[in-house]
């Protein structure tokens, strides 16, 4: 049972780590960004919902938000632990996933925060936008979601690091090197990965 967050600035590679991560620990990788962008993409009412929000780099209600996350750590392959990457994101999302681990008696194992300064990530969010043409990596759109990320989201650190989960990582170099460092600081406190080779 591996029940496992990333946390971090936009760019900073949550998303290419969970999915390596996932593989490793064999826990599927839950990503909000994933679901409101599958729901955009597939106009369905969620997106509908969703887009405008997502377009301007500004955060999906919470009460939304949450209510999507209560729905997929439900479903079977998250009875046996997952890695949730970009929730929570809100000290409102705190305190829902809080209240879902307590109904299940469970509770998260690690944050991983992984660091990345801002030049860096903005670098890299703008040659997403290049290679991806994503509608929310606009250099102005970036500007934004880095802002809202300071005020809404970095508070959450201090938060899980009270309680002694955090470790952090540092998210420069190559993806291989970035994964190793994850695993190394999970396996020093005793998390082992299933496979480490990926
Ligand atoms: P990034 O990590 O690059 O910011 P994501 O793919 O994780 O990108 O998220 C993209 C967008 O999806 C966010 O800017 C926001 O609009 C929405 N979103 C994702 N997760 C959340 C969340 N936990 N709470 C609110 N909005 C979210």
């Amino acid at each position: 049972m591996t029940r496992l967050l990333l946390i971090g600035p936009p760019g900073a590679g949550k998303g290419t780590q969970a999915e390596r991560l996932a593989l490793a620990f064999n826990v599927p990788a839950i990503s909000t960004g994933d679901i409101f962008r599958y729901n955009v993409t597939n106009n369905t009412p969620l997106g509908l919902e969703v887009k405008s929000f997502m377009d301007a780099g500004a955060y999906v209600p919470d009460s939304l938000t949450n209510a999507i996350v209560a729905d997929r750590l439900k479903e079977a392959d998250a009875a046996s632990g997952f890695l949730l990457d970009g929730y929570p994101r809100t000290t409102d999302q705190v305190a829902e996933l809080d209240r879902l681990l307590v109904a299940e008696g469970t509770q998260l194992d690690v944050v991983v925060l992984i660091t990345a300064d801002t030049d860096e990530v903005v670098a890299r969010l703008l040659k997403r936008a290049a290679e991806q043409g994503r509608a929310d990596d606009t250099a102005e759109v970036i500007r934004h979601r880095l802002d809202v990320y300071a005020e809404q989201t970095a508070p959450l650190i201090d938060v899980y690091s009270t309680r002694g989960v955090v470790v952090t990582i540092d998210g420069l170099g190559a993806v291989e090197a970035v994964t190793d460092r994850i695993l190394a600081a999970l396996a020093e406190r005793g998390l082992r990965a299933s496979t480490t080779t990926l």
